[in-house]
């Protein structure tokens, strides 16, 4: 089995200026495909490093992912090492050099001198097409001559490099449209196919006890994955074929969802903002938000999601008292005898923001991200969601430990509160469109 290396590079990484997000992705996409990444290298902007990282890859991996460096600039220094490293002359692309004047002639600009070195690459070396800038990359199999002129050990070993830039966006479109495929043809036989069954409500121990039969399986593998408040079960298979792959894991899909239940809210790259949003569609009903300590929060994750406009009716900030009470009517008596980071309140700005927009369902969030600002009864943590819908209101106290960031804190808070308003829907009716 194929395994493979990440190298980032660019020295803002090393000085901590830029959080090296390339990695994880590229991480997270070679365990998808089902390929061993052993090494993870982080190197800077100087020639001598990068050649001598790019010779401990290819001595003890079969493929190089690299990420940065193939920028106009001179300390854009990736595709050189490369060409030095494996003694290999830089040769001028035309195509590419074409698509890099025509990407400035579409933009009205004229093409500094420097964007040409972006078209030279290693002479051999193929192209990784760059649909969204002007820094293409090299994605090749690095031919036994030349690894063996490079002093690579094992030069009769398969080897690949695929070389992109450091912009995430750019990386990751690259990765979807040829990077991907490039490796499953080049060093997988079979297919692979997973299913991630994405939960909410149960923590990653208790789901691996409840799953702790399956999760000794070998085809399909299920596996428990912890994110933030979340859960995920990934189910994944290996055959011959795709059709084969695919016969391992959806019957044991099927049977994790009908267990875990409302527990599992969807799978692969749905969010609880999308679920939501759907099943309001579905519904045909409207929801509104009044937000305090999560400050718009669960109001941007809502309306992240396309067409959100359909459902949404209001979304509110209220974070002073005042503002609770004189645009969501929570009374001044609530505010005094039991506060703003209570029950009573929650109830009253979920009834309030759903009668101030005629929106069918209200949602409040109430509580303290910390880091500062908890007392005794109500420390830094403590959360009070309120949701009025179908005639009732119903409140949910959320203790998330002080352990936690304030970042944290409103993200899980967030999260809890999409839940909340998902199992909610899941007791209302669908309606027929
Ligand atoms: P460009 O053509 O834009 O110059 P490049 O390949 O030269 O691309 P860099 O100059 O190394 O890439 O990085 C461009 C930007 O991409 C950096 O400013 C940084 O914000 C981001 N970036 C670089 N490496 C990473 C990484 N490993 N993870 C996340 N972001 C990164």
């Amino acid at each position: 089995m194929a395994n493979a290396e990440i190298l980032s590079i660019g020295t803002e990484l090393l000085l901590g200026e830029v959080l090296d997000t390339n990695s994880k992705f590229f991480a997270t996409e070679l365990a998808r495909l089902g390929i061993d990444c052993y090494y993870r290298v982080t190197v800077g902007d100087n020639k001598d490093r990068i050649k001598a990282t790019l010779k401990q890859a290819f001595d003890r991996s079969d493929i190089v992912l690299t990420s940065g460096g193939l920028g106009p600039t001179a300390d854009d220094l990736t595709t050189e090492c490369i060409a030095e490293f494996f003694k290999l002359p830089m040769v001028m692309d035309e195509a590419v050099l074409k698509d890099i004047e025509r990407l400035f002639a579409e933009r009205h600009l004229s093409m500094p001198e420097s964007n040409k070195k972006q078209a030279m690459r290693p002479e051999g070396a193929g192209v990784l097409h760059n649909p969204n800038g002007t820094a293409p990359g090299i994605m090749w199999v690095v031919p036994e001559e030349v690894l063996a002129g490079a002093g690579v050990c094992d030069p009769a070993r398969k080897r690949a490099i695929l070389t992109f830039p450091g912009v995430p966006s750019e990386l990751v479109s690259m990765w979807a449209e040829s990077g991907a495929a490039f490796i499953a043809d080049n060093f997988l036989t079979g297919a692979i196919f997973s299913i991630e069954l994405k939960h909410y409500g149960i923590g990653e121990s208790a789901l691996a006890e409840k799953y702790s039969a399956l999760l000794d399986g070998t085809s399909p593998t299920v596996a428990p994955y912890a994110g933030q408040g979340e859960c995920r079960l990934r189910v994944a298979a290996k055959a011959k074929t795709m059709e084969e792959a695919k016969a391992l894991v959806i019957p044991v899909a099927e049977q994790i969802r009908r267990e875990s239940g409302k527990l599992c809210y969807g799978q692969d790259e749905d969010t609880l903002e999308g679920v939501v949003g759907q099943m309001l569609v579905e519904r045909n009903l409207t929801i509104s938000v009044a937000e305090s300590c999560t400050g718009g929060l669960v109001s941007k994750r809502l309306t992240d999601i396309g067409g959100s406009s359909q459902y949404i009716k209001l979304n509110a900030v209220t974070y002073a008292n005042e503002a609770k009470h004189a645009l969501l009517g929570v009374s001044q008596d609530i505010l005094d005898r039991f506060g703003a980071v209570s029950e009573e309140c929650a109830r009253a700005m979920a009834e309030g923001v759903a009668k101030l927009s005629g929106a069918d369902i209200g949602l409040s969030i109430t509580g303290i991200a910390g880091p500062t600002g908890g007392t005794a009864d109500k420390p830094v943590g403590t959360v009070y969601l309120g949701l009025y819908g179908n005639g009732q209101l119903d409140t949910k106290l959320l203790t998330l430990g002080s352990k936690l960031s304030r970042q944290e804190i409103r993200f899980r808070t967030s999260s809890a509160a999409l839940n909340m308003v998902r199992l909610h829907l899941l007791s209302r009716n669908l309606v027929a469109q």
